[in-house]
C-alpha cells in the first residue's frame, strides 16, 4: 500500500515535470495585418438602410483586420472586415486564396463583419443591391491581409479579460400595446406586438424585450518583450452611425487602441468585432430624449472598458489552439404562391425605380426570395485558445442567444462573433418570432425558419464542447 502510493506519487511528479517541460518548449506565435479595403472607384452602393444609398467620398478608410495565431501545431486566422455583411461565397473565395498561400485550412479561418452601415454593399438586402465591382475587389484584399498577417508571425504571449460597458448597448425591440406595433403588407407576420426603435416618449411602448450583453472582451497578443502585437475586442451593440464611407465606431476604436496601448507602434493591429447586436443599439428609448452620442463617443467609452480589461490580463506563454467548423442546413420562411403573386402585382406600381416605402421594399423581398433556394447552408465555428472560447455565427444574433452561449459554454470565458463566415439575416429566437417586428419581417436579411435559433445555439455549444475533448 505504502509502496504503491510512493510509486503513484513519483509517477505524478514525472508526468507534471514532462508536461511543464513541453509547455516551456512550445512557442505560441501571432501575426497581424490591416489590409486597406477602401474602394478604389467611387461612387459605390451602400447598404444597411431600408433604401439604397450612393457614397462618393471616403470619410475614413475601411480595413480587413487580420490576425493569424499559431500554437506550433495548429494555425488559425481571425479577420474582422469593415462591412455591413459579407456573404459566404465571397468569404469562401478569400479563404481559398489565403489558404493556398499560407497552408492554413479554410476551416480554421473565421471572417466576420463589423456591421458598419457606411460601407460598400456586397450583399443585396432590403432596398439595396450589390455593388458588383466592389464585390469582385473585396476577396483578394481580404486574402492579402491574411497572407501578410501570416508573414508577420512572431513569438507571442497571449491573454484575455473582460470589462463591462453598459452605456452604449440597449435592447431596441419593445413590446407595444396591442394593435400599435408597426407592420407592412408583405412582412409575413400578423398582429405584430414588437417594434424596433419605437422612438422617445412613445405612449404605446410597454417594455424592452430582453436584456443586453454589456461585455467588452479583449484578446491580446504581445511579444515576449511586452510590445503589443494585436488586440481583438468584442462588443454587442449595433453601429453608432457615420456618414459613408466609414468604419463607424469600430474604426475609431481601433485607432484609439493603437494610440493608447503602451508601446504599440504602427505594426500593431486592433480589431473590433461585433458581438450579438441583432436586437441592440446605442439608443436608450426609455429616456425622454436622445442622449448625445456618435461614433467617437461610443468608441471612446468602449476603448476605456477595453483598456480596463487589458490591465487585468494575465499573459500566458503558450496555450492550445483548437478549432472546429460544421455546416448546417436550415429551411427558409417562404411566402406562399398567393403572397408571391400579390407581391408581383404590387411591384408593377414602381416599375423602373428602386423601392422606397416599406410595402414596396418587402414586396420586392417576397419576389426575390421566391427565386432563391428553400434552404441555406450555415457555417458555424468554435475556436478555443486555452480557457477562452470564441463562437462564430453567420447571422445578426440576439443578445439572449449570446448570453446563453456564454452561460452554457464549457470554457471559463466565451464570446460570440456575429455575421461571421456569411450572412443569413437575423436569427430571431422562436419566442421572438411570435411577437413579430422588423427583425422578424420576412426578407433576405431575415429568412431562416422559426426554429433556426435553438439549432444554431445548440450546434455552437456542441462545437465549443468538442474543442475541449
Ligand atoms: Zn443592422
Amino acid at each position: 500500500m505504502r509502496l504503491k502510493s510512493i510509486i503513484s506519487c513519483f509517477a505524478i511528479i514525472t508526468i507534471t515535470a514532462t508536461t511543464s517541460l513541453n509547455a516551456a518548449e512550445k512557442i505560441f506565435r501571432a501575426g497581424a495585418f490591416a489590409a486597406d479595403i477602401t474602394p478604389i472607384k467611387l461612387p459605390v452602393i451602400v447598404n444597411g438602410g431600408m433604401q439604397e444609398r450612393l457614397a462618393d467620398k471616403v470619410v475614413d478608410h475601411l480595413h480587413a483586420r487580420c490576425l493569424v495565431l499559431d500554437d506550433g501545431e495548429q494555425q488559425a486566422a481571425i479577420v474582422v472586415v469593415d462591412s455591413c455583411m459579407v456573404p459566404s461565397d465571397i468569404l469562401d473565395h478569400a479563404k481559398e486564396m489565403a489558404s493556398k498561400a499560407t497552408g492554413i485550412p479554410t476551416s480554421n479561418m473565421l471572417i466576420a463583419s463589423t456591421h458598419t452601415h457606411s460601407a460598400p454593399s456586397v450583399f443585396g438586402a432590403l432596398g439595396s443591391d450589390v455593388d458588383k465591382e466592389y464585390a469582385a475587389f473585396l476577396p483578394g484584399q481580404i486574402a492579402k491581409g491574411i497572407v501578410n498577417a501570416h508573414k508577420r508571425l512572431q513569438p507571442a504571449e497571449i491573454g484575455w479579460a473582460m470589462s463591462p460597458e453598459p452605456k452604449n448597448v440597449f435592447i431596441r425591440r419593445f413590446l407595444m400595446k396591442e394593435g400599435t406595433g408597426k407592420t407592412n403588407l408583405f412582412s409575413g407576420t400578423k398582429n405584430d406586438r414588437a417594434q424596433m426603435n419605437p422612438g422617445y416618449k412613445n405612449k404605446n411602448v410597454l417594455e424592452p424585450i430582453g436584456v443586453p450583453d454589456t461585455d467588452v472582451w479583449v484578446l491580446a497578443l504581445r511579444s515576449p518583450a511586452g510590445k503589443p502585437i494585436a488586440l481583438l475586442a468584442n462588443y454587442g451593440t449595433h453601429y453608432a452611425g457615420a456618414p459613408a464611407l466609414s468604419a463607424d465606431y469600430f474604426g475609431v476604436f481601433c485607432e484609439l487602441m493603437t494610440n493608447r496601448l503602451p508601446k504599440a507602434d504602427e505594426d500593431f493591429v486592433a480589431l473590433m468585432s461585433n458581438g450579438t447586436s441583432g436586437d441592440t443599439n446605442c439608443y436608450d428609448f426609455r429616456r425622454p430624449e436622445r442622449r448625445k452620442f456618435d461614433r467617437f463617443t461610443v468608441a471612446e467609452d468602449v476603448a476605456q472598458a477595453a483598456l480596463k480589461a487589458y490591465g487585468k490580463i494575465e499573459f500566458q506563454k503558450w496555450v492550445p489552439l483548437v478549432m472546429h467548423e460544421e455546416v448546417i442546413s436550415l429551411r427558409v420562411r417562404l411566402a406562399d404562391e398567393a403572397e408571391v403573386a400579390k407581391a408581383k402585382e404590387y411591384l408593377k406600381q414602381f416599375e423602373g425605380r428602386k423601392p422606397k416605402e416599406l410595402d414596396e421594399i418587402y414586396a420586392r423581398e417576397t419576389v426575390l426570395m421566391s427565386e432563391l433556394p428553400p434552404t441555406r447552408s450555415l457555417k458555424l465555428q468554435a475556436l478555443r485558445l486555452g480557457d477562452l472560447g470564441i463562437g462564430a455565427i453567420p447571422n445578426e444574433v440576439y443578445s439572449s442567444t449570446g448570453l446563453d452561449i456564454k452561460k452554457n459554454s464549457p470554457l471559463k470565458a466565451t464570446f460570440v462573433m456575429e455575421l461571421a463566415n456569411g450572412c443569413f439575416g437575423y436569427l430571431s429566437p422562436p419566442e421572438q418570432h411570435k411577437l413579430g417586428g422588423y427583425t422578424c419581417w420576412r426578407a433576405r436579411s431575415s429568412c431562416l425558419e422559426v426554429d433556426a435559433e435553438p439549432k444554431v445555439r445548440a450546434k455552437v455549444l456542441e462545437l465549443l464542447r468538442k474543442t475541449t475533448e
